[in-house]
């Protein structure tokens, strides 16, 4: 066992603390990263501070990770040590079924998340991305594009394909109008995605204040849905709004968006039920889902598809010790758009 350095949640209430663990022996088919910057994604506050009831701790919270690789097992084919390697949302996922021939298995029981889970021995917790190595499966690594930033690709790793694979899934393209709710870390990928892939994109958000950054990032248009007028000017207009918000908001003014057959998807866990009426969906035929980040298959695809177009997140490196001063303004939507800890500072 190798010893890591991290910060790691040791209660609900309690700020992220330094923290030392072991990192498992790796076996043949691992790969070993020297972790060199981790995103800061909403849910790994969440996770953090329990809000959603399912938090062991110590935590070492960290999905976004990008870093070096510095061993390969025996068995390993895909990397070599000195290759840039990420890790996103979860290691391990169900090899009972052939899920993964189908790419899905984000979906199955079985996932093992990348903290806040255990190994398949059911009884070591994996630890995230606020560290300074991982010890990781091969066939649950990405290779991150050369051309691409190594901590602005980071948060590709949850963020990116969070919006890329509903993106896909609904077939957002030319003649496609897509709407993203909220511009944070997941919708500001979303508009950058999104306009990629040629379709006309339209971000909806609480203000105007980060409008002329929309537009730039490759929004066709930039309302705010603290104005009623909104609601009235856009009635009918989107395929697919892809809805990053996690607080409660009213479902069937949304839904009043969507053209006929369009759908409206979660991203955004809100920790309340969705309340929506009836007759917000009938008449239109419309659909309310939800989409969780993406297979490894189609992560892959989306980091290169980000290396094709030189998408990258816009991002604030911080140093390690900042971290939960950046959770306090992440939680208040104070972010241009997604923190990343620069894991030299650890
Ligand atoms: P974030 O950076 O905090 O972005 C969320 C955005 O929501 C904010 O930037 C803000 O955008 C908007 N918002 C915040 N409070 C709001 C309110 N009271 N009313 C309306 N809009 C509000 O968070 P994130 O990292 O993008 O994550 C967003 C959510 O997605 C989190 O709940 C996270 O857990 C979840 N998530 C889901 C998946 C998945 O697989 N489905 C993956 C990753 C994360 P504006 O300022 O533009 O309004
Ligand atoms: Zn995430």
């Amino acid at each position: 066992m190798a010893q890591a350095r991290g910060y790691a949640a040791t209660d609900a209430s309690k700020p992220l603390q330094p923290y030392t663990f072991e990192r498992r022996e790796p076996n043949d088919d691992d790969i070993v990263i020297d972790i060199k910057f981790s995103g800061i994604c909403h849910s790994d506050i969440h996770q953090a501070r329990n809000e959603w009831g399912n938090s062991n701790y110590p935590m070492v919270p960290g999905h976004e990770i990008a870093g070096i690789v510095t061993a390969v097992g025996s068995k390993v084919t895909k990397f070599k040590v000195g290759d840039r390697a990420g890790v996103g949302c979860f290691v391990n996922s169900c090899t009972q079924c052939a899920t993964r021939d189908v790419d899905i298995e984000q979906y199955m029981p079985g996932l093992v998340g990348t903290y806040n889970a255990f190994e398949a021995d059911g009884v070591t917790p994996t630890y995230g991305g606020y560290s300074d190595s991982i010890v990781v499966k091969e066939g649950y690594a990405l290779s991150i594009p050369e051309n691409l930033a190594l901590d602005a690709a980071a948060p590709l790793l949850c963020a990116g394909i969070t919006l890329y694979s509903p993106l896909m899934h609904w077939k957002a393209g030319p003649g496609k109008k897509v709407a993203i709710v909220g511009m944070g870390g997941l919708g500001h990928m979303g508009v950058k995605i999104a306009h990629a892939m040629g379709a006309d994109v339209t971000v909806l958000s609480q203000s105007l204040s980060k409008k002329e950054d929309g537009l730039k990032l490759g929004a066709d248009h930039y309302y705010a849905t603290s104005d009623a007028e909104t609601f009235k000017a856009l009635a009918g207009t989107f395929d697919l709004i892809l809805c990053t918000v996690s607080a409660e908001i009213d479902w069937n003014a949304y839904l009043g968006l969507l053209k006929v057959d369009g759908s409206l998807v979660l991203l955004g866990i809100p920790e309340n039920a969705v309340p929506v009426h009836a007759f917000s969906l009938v008449p239109g035929r419309k659909s309310i889902s939800g989409s969780m980040i993406g297979s490894i298959k189609e992560t892959q695809e989306m980091l290169d598809f980000c290396g094709k177009h030189n998408i990258v997140s816009e991002i604030e490196l911080i140093r390690m010790d900042q971290v939960n001063e950046a959770y306090e303004r992440v939680i208040k939507s104070d972010v241009r758009y997604r923190f990343v800890i620069d894991m030299a500072t650890l």
